[in-house]
């Protein structure tokens, strides 16, 4: 397997519990048809575990070699993925999740995004990018995307367009039709630059880390350069109010599904509550959470407490969001512990922050830095604060009740 390599529709992962796919619905978006076409799927032809990632795409485990085509014939059908595995395999935008529905964001978000899908997707040129190169568009509102880890951020907020690459304090600011032409001038800005980099950056952060975000806009003819700054997390479970109509609220409801992961019948029915209670739609979200928009306020207490029924995060504070962890065993080969089962017991006690539990160094779930991660070693945990997945433990081979008690961590 190629290094950075990405499972998509037609190139599934092995896995240690079958096949692995990877969808990528259009704008983010399910129907509530679509949703339920997929659930069907999963479950006739995977083992009907269903994941959400960091991107805001479904991973689908379980398939066998022999389902995996009827599986796309299916998703294709259901219209939530292209026919072209080529286009398929390209499409890496991770699209604002409320723009279209929610006054306070950019309308337009959701246009531009899918128009850079469709340029990067159907230009062959843009095949030698790397596959986890992605394209963020923030529409702001009431769930600003923020860093998402894209190499590209596109911000569209305020009568402004910005365009920034990950890691640099800088964004190339643009009228809003040259949004497009703009992304496309800065992944060939990328693809010419890392190729003259010794080291061979794969994502924009190194590449910014290596040469400056000065020589990176420069490449790409960009010159009107404006100060960016993170946005700050938005608050994404529960009800999300974003619009008035004649008797209240109008809004979207967020439900978190703990370590992302669903099963096929749970997604079958939150479809029934879509359409329900809502417009018809889930969103898909990077946040490890679903969103259902056209709640009405008088509606959303019910829809609270059916979805809490579930099993569902309905509460921002929920201890179960403070614990994000990838499959490890048995679902990953990769891995040396019991990641999820090792989380959900975290998940129970008090915790001073944020933890991440890791079944190797990859940090599939959460590659980025976190106060506290234990990253598995040949069955046991090393100890990393306010790291990565793949820095150097301060603490090594601790078991589970070893790494509590170093972190403190009360019932
Ligand atoms: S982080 Fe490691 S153990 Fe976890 S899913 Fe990724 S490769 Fe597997």
């Amino acid at each position: 397997m190629p290094k950075g390599w990405c499972p998509n529709l037609y190139e599934p992962m092995k896995a240690a519990d079958g096949l692995l796919v990877r969808i990528k619905p259009p704008s983010a978006k399910l129907s509530a048809t679509a949703a339920r076409r997929l659930a069907q799927a999963a479950g006739q032809f995977g083992n009907g575990a269903i994941e959400l990632t960091s991107r805001a795409n479904l991973q689908v485990r379980g398939l066998s070699a022999e389902g995996v085509a009827p599986f796309a014939e299916e998703i294709v059908a259901a219209g939530i993925a292209d026919r072209n595995p080529a286009i398929e395999r390209r499409r890496a935008v991770i699209h604002p999740p409320l723009a279209d529905e929610d006054p306070a964001a950019a309308r337009h978000a959701s246009t531009i995004a899918t128009a850079i899908e469709t340029v990067l997707a159907g230009d062959e040129r843009f095949a030698r990018l790397p596959a986890k190169f992605a394209v963020a568009v923030d529409g702001g509102g009431i769930l600003p995307l923020g860093e998402t880890g894209a190499d590209l951020r596109v911000i569209c907020a305020h009568g402004r367009s910005l365009i920034a690459p990950a890691g640099a304090p800088l964004a190339a600011e643009v009228t809003e039709g040259d949004v497009i032409e703009a992304v496309v001038r800065l992944a060939e800005a990328f693809l010419d630059l890392s190729n003259r980099c010794a080291s061979q950056p794969r994502r924009m952060r190194a590449l910014v880390s290596d040469i400056g975000c000065a020589p990176f806009f420069a490449t790409a003819g960009l010159y009107n350069l404006a100060p960016v700054s993170p946005l700050p997390s938005p608050r994404t479970i529960g009800w999300l109010a974003y619009s008035a109509y004649s008797e209240g609220m109008q809004g979207g409801f967020g439900l978190g599904l703990m370590f992302g992961a669903m099963t096929a019948s749970l997604l079958a029915v939150l479809a029934d509550l879509a359409e329900e209670y809502g417009d018809g739609t889930l969103r898909l979200t990077p946040w490890r959470a679903l969103v259902l928009p056209g709640i009405v306020e008088h509606d959303a207490p019910a829809l609270r407490e059916r979805a809490a029924r579930l099993g569902v995060i309905v509460e921002p504070d929920d201890p179960r969001r403070a614990v994000i962890a990838c499959p490890g065993r048995p679902g990953c080969a990769a891995a040396s512990v019991d990641a999820r089962a090792d989380a959900a017991l975290l998940s129970n006690l008090i915790l001073p922050s944020i933890l991440h539990v890791s079944g190797c160094s990859k940090g599939c779930a959460h590659p980025g830095a976190a106060p506290v991660t234990l990253v598995g070693e040949d069955g046991r945990y090393g100890l990393i604060r306010n790291g990565r997945p793949g820095d150097m433990p301060m603490l090594r081979g601790l078991t589970m009740r070893e790494a509590i008690d170093a972190l403190g961590i009360s019932a």
